[in-house]
């Protein structure tokens, strides 16, 4: 079987650009999950998640995810090729999180994901990668942080994409992201009993990078 390390927690934890950094020092390939829902939610728009579900299964069907490259050079691909910046906004993000509770959307994407998991070793990143996708992963991380820290890195990172945000903004967005995610049915937010949950909040990135490293047994 394949060496499989998951990372999951809420937005704005820091797991993206921690994750592709760790995956490099353990060798493994980084899969971005969250990537995933959001080139679903660019290509069926806002409001993708009030298509038939029928609809939604042939769309997410006809569709094809791959990684290219390795380690933290690793990208998805979608159809062969890779995710548009634009991907990355807030406002996708919440249209990501709007197909995210729908049962089929969840049921489509974790084949997908089992499927990049059985031709590769890899670092799993998202919301139920130890609890659900991958329960079987050797070792887990969830990383946590408070909203007002996760709102101020987003608007950092968004800012490094040339995208000015309002911090209140896009405190609320967090939040109501947040409140969605943890309480949906399917796959609800939560951590895997056997994850090691690492609050992020007074932690430099290098920081948590080292500790999941060390614990990931690099
Ligand atoms: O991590 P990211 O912010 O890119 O994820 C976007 C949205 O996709 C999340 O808010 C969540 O609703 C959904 N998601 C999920 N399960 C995953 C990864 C992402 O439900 N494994």
């Amino acid at each position: 079987a394949h060496r499989i390390v998951t990372i999951d927690g809420p937005a704005g934890a820091g797991k993206t650009s921690v994750s592709r950094r760790a995956a490099g020092l353990l060798g493994l390939a980084y899969l971005d999950t969250g990537a995933m829902f959001r080139a679903l939610a660019l290509r069926l728009g806002p409001e993708g998640h009030e298509l038939p579900e029928a609809e939604l299964d042939a769309r997410l069907g006809a569709m094809v995810f791959s990684l290219a490259g390795s380690g933290a050079d690793t990208t998805l691909l979608v159809d062969g090729a890779p995710l548009p910046d634009a991907a990355r906004t807030e406002q996708v993000g919440a249209m990501a999180s709007n197909l995210a509770v729908l049962p089929v959307v969840r049921r489509r994407l974790r084949l997908a994901q089992q499927a990049l998991g059985r031709a590769a070793d890899l670092l799993a990143e998202g919301r139920d990668m130890g609890t659900v996708v991958f329960p079987e992963a050797g070792r887990k991380f969830f990383l946590d942080a408070s909203p007002e820290v996760r709102a101020a890195r987003r608007v950092g990172q968004l800012a490094a994409l040339g995208r000015p945000a309002d911090y209140a903004e896009i405190l609320r967005a967090i939040r109501r992201r947040d409140d969605q995610d943890r309480n949906r049915a399917a796959s609800p937010l939560v951590p895997a009993a056997d994850a090691l949950v690492i609050d992020t909040s007074l932690l430099t990135e290098d920081a948590v990078v080292a500790r999941i490293v060390e614990a990931a047994g690099g």
